[in-house]
């Protein structure tokens, strides 16, 4: 053990918890198949176009990756019909994270985010020294109200996760838009869109043509998701240009690899992909939804590839002994309640059925 003194700050953070490796539950409760339901990742892979983007930019590791994203930006930039000054590329949304509470948070400053939701906004948040100001969710949905009351003279920053990891609910249209208005311009308001393209209600607020009536505003967004690539790290921020210039100033200067800037280039353009997701993705929803409330399961209406399920018993363990992994909410003071990743069909129905046999068992 070292006697050296880490920042006091760090003292109130648990490592977050990644939980056994899938091959050791693997060998553990003796299985052949695994599922993993609980990262939220898209069941059906990526673009196959991006498999040719990587092999041929293989030859070129020697180089350093360019540190402006040029070329992820620009496609960006004509995406979303946004100036390219407005965008800054993160290794990860969670990235763009750490670097707005870097920019922004000091000792003292307080940070107004649902509760529960995206855990990183806290960590990040508590490692600046800020105090994170956690305002309840009202059955499964941000508080908006409650969020606008909570904002005092020392409130830097409020999150909102839209739609909310983990419940997988959303904001409504006009309740959101109201609230953005209400928000004074001197707080930074981060709509956290990590599953935007999931979205299929047509109450929810696009955000990015407020940007100019809202220069505090800042929408994150990211590749890991619909997009297919965790494993490559590329989420990216939409915001006024001055702060896209703060935060460059506190990025690492190669932060994004060259195979996944290239990687989320080419992901970008095959639209087509990211459509057959999403509406497969509904189709589950809709389809798993309906069968565990059948069974008696409570389940917050989704717009993401995830649903928060409520059951009567804790049924984390007992998945994961049949190799489903899910996400249990225990930490977060839910014992009985886990989040699934919607899979395909099939992993769909093994998923179902397990419940179902867990069911008839417990009330024998
Ligand atoms: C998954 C997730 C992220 C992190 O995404 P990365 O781009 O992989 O860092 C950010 N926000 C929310 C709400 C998420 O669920």
């Amino acid at each position: 053990m070292s006697k050296i003194i880490a920042r006091e700050e760090l003292k109130g953070i648990k490592p977050y918890a990644l939980g056994k490796s899938l091959e050791e539950i693997k060998t553990d409760y003796n299985l052949q198949v695994i599922r993993k339901m609980s990262d939220n990742e898209n069941v059906y892979g990526c673009s196959p176009q991006v498999r040719e983007a990587i092999s041929k930019n293989l030859n070129q590791l020697f180089y350093y990756p360019d540190g402006t994203t040029s070329t992820l930006i620009s496609k960006l930039a004509r995406f979303y019909n946004v100036p390219k000054s407005q965008f800054i590329i993160g290794n990860g949304s969670e990235e763009m994270i750490r670097l707005l509470t870097r920019a922004y948070i000091r000792h003292g400053d307080e940070a107004i985010m649902a509760d529960i939701t995206f855990p990183r906004y806290e960590t990040n948040v508590v490692i600046e020294g800020g105090q994170p100001i956690k305002v309840p969710l009202n059955n499964g949905t941000h508080d908006l109200d409650a969020m606008l009351e909570a904002v005092t003279e020392k409130t830097k920053m409020v999150f909102v996760c839209n739609p909310n990891n983990p419940t997988g609910t959303i904001v409504g249209k006009e309740e959101l838009f109201d609230f953005i208005k209400r928000v004074p311009e001197n707080i930074i308001v981060v709509v956290d869109e990590a599953y935007y393209e999931y979205v299929m209600t047509d109450d929810y607020l696009e955000t990015l043509p407020l940007l100019e009536q809202f220069p505090n505003l800042i929408v994150l967004r990211t590749f890991s998701k619909i997009y297919g690539l965790a494993g490559l790290r590329v989420g990216y921020g939409i915001m006024a240009e001055d702060i896209v210039t703060e935060l460059a100033k506190v990025k690492d200067v190669f932060n994004v690899n060259h195979l996944a800037q290239h990687a989320a280039s080419v992901a970008l353009e095959d639209q087509g992909f990211i459509k057959h997701c999403a509406k497969k993705n509904s189709e589950e929803r809709v389809y798993v939804s309906k069968a565990l409330t059948a069974l008696g399961m409570q389940v917050y209406p989704s717009e993401t590839n995830f649903l928060f399920v409520c059951s009567k018993q804790p049924l984390v363990t007992l998945l994961m002994e049949k190799g489903f992994i899910v996400r249990g909410l225990q930490m977060s003071g839910w014992a009985e309640a886990f989040r699934m990743t919607l899979g395909t069909r099939k992993d769909n129905d093994a998923f179902i059925e397990t419940i179902g046999q867990f069911l008839k068992e417990s009330v024998v």
